[in-house]
């Protein structure tokens, strides 16, 4: 089939978090069972130019769209943000709400040299207007619009509609999409898109719910039979710890003894206390209350006191989590490393050198980390919401199943049990022999997941049935 992906990130190009890795690991995988797909993303400043660009007519203007990658695999596509380009992904303000309706504009339209899309596949917020735009394009090809974070719904003074959008969207608009002078992009894609998907069952049933719809739960309701959820998979080309070129030693789940170099090499690089037999906590996250980082920093002081953990962290975002952290790792710098920032090379040598992850979230909607955690043999302790409770199964001692550790309260005292009832297994050799048996064997491909979203495809643009 034709597919066209909507998005504002796509890894390795642009990326701040799980978006981009999804987007990309679902194109490229169906482009390897056999379809053409092609991703627009915008033309931030950082991307290269392309090779031929064409000029894209649109509900909203004429933009160029050029080709930034082709060849086997997903084909992907910018189309240019002129004076609306950015030094980064996000600019965070009103301007954003010019850049992604010109990115939905232009989804709405695609079609160059004779492809059109059977099948307008949109991501977040930052596509969600494309179903809306696309009537105004002419186009009534089927659209899909995946919630990766209900969280962030695009936001903005009514005004952005005046200024840059035409009167024909506002006509397009339902009248709930905008309340006390604000417009809510995520609400009018949620009530325009043909059928609506997330990233994992669990999230799929808890944004029927306030406390994770956010205040779509009532859109979300009335379509409650449009809403699918999908596991997002994992792409074991780049998350492997057999062919991982960022780590120290290459290793398998059938020779896994090489992990214990990637740990001593993780220690000494952050200059955390050497010798391999105390476990090693990794966090790779945003720094964000929605991750519960706020939960971590709230058990610290007990968990340092307590227990023999070193912590490796790497994060970036709210100043006020990351100087708390900036603290403790002051305090106690044999004990704790804080990296702040983001980079791509620790986040996989963390992978592999630490023992354990911590994902605490206080709602996620997939999460990415814990299953890339898993290949490297690393145990995640979670939080039982969303995705973290699709893929992770508190570890049996009685029947040896399960693959981690996980907790049901967001709170410290619900983290601190995740992590001592973790380490105990730790401490019992034949238990995290066992731990890091199943997690590694785990098989969370896009391969597994790729059929369910070409079952939804072919259910929209049944004409195309091969
Ligand atoms: P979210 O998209 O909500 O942030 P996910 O678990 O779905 O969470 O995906 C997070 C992705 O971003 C993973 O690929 C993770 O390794 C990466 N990541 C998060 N923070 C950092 C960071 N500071 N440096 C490098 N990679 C990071």
């Amino acid at each position: 089939m034709k597919i066209l992906m909507v998005c504002s990130e796509f890894a390795p190009w642009a990326k701040t978090g799980g978006l981009a890795d999804a987007v990309a690991g679902l194109s490229h995988a169906l482009s390897a069972a056999g379809h053409e797909v092609r991703a627009l993303l915008p033309g931030y400043a950082h991307l290269p130019l392309g090779t031929s660009s064409a000029a894209l007519v649109t509900p909203l203007g004429t933009y160029a769209v050029a080709e930034i990658e082709g060849g086997a695999g997903a084909r992907v596509f910018t189309v240019d943000l002129g004076e609306l380009t950015g030094e980064h992904i996000y600019t965070g303000d009103e301007r954003d709400a010019g850049r992604f309706l010109r990115l939905a504009a232009a989804g709405a339209a695609f079609g160059l040299d004779g492809w059109r899309p059977e099948v307008v596949h949109c991501h977040d917020w930052h596509a969600a207007l494309t179903p809306v735009l696309q009537p105004l394009a002419g186009n009534a090809t089927p659209s899909i619009l995946t919630l990766h974070n209900v969280g962030y719904q695009g936001l903005f003074a009514e005004a952005v509609l005046r200024d840059h959008g035409t009167a024909d969207l506002e006509r397009a608009l339902a009248p709930d999409i905008a309340s006390d002078g604000t417009v809510n992009f995520l609400r009018a894609g949620l009530r325009t898109a043909t059928r609506i998907t997330t990233v994992s069952p669990t999230y799929a049933s808890e944004i029927l719910r306030p406390e994770f719809g956010l205040g779509l739960e009532d859109v979300l309701a009335a379509r409650r039979g449009d809403v699918l959820g999908i596991l997002n998979g994992v792409d074991y080309g780049v998350w492997s710890p057999e062919r991982d070129p960022f780590i120290a030693a290459h290793y398998s789940a059938s020779r896994s003894g090489a992990k214990q170099r990637n740990k001593t090499q993780l220690l000494a690089r952050l200059g955390l206390e050497a010798g391999g037999g105390d476990p090693l906590v990794g966090v790779v996250s945003r720094l964000a209350a929605q991750k519960g980082i706020d939960l971590l920093v709230a058990t610290l002081p007990t968990l340092l006191a307590q227990t023999r953990a070193r912590f490796a962290i790497l994060g970036s975002g709210e100043a006020g989590l990351a100087g708390e952290l900036r603290r403790f790792a002051t305090l106690q710098p044999r004990r704790l490393a804080f990296t702040e920032g983001y980079d791509e090379g620790l986040a996989h040598q963390i992978f592999a050198g630490a023992d354990l992850t911590l994902v605490p979230s206080r709602y996620e909607p997939c999460g990415l980390t814990q299953m890339y955690a898993l290949r490297y043999g690393t145990i995640p302790v979670v939080r039982a919401t969303g995705g973290l409770a699709d893929t992770i199964e508190h570890y049996d001692p009685g029947t040896g199943s399960g693959n981690g550790s996980v907790f049901r309260d967001a709170d410290p005292g619900g983290l601190l049990w995740g992590l001592h009832t973790a380490l105990a297994w730790y401490d019992d050799a034949e238990a995290w022999r066992r731990l890091m048996a199943n997690a590694m064997t785990a098989d969370f491909s896009w391969e597994k997941q790729v059929p369910q979203y070409e079952a939804l495809y072919r259910s929209l643009a049944p004409a195309s049935r091969s």
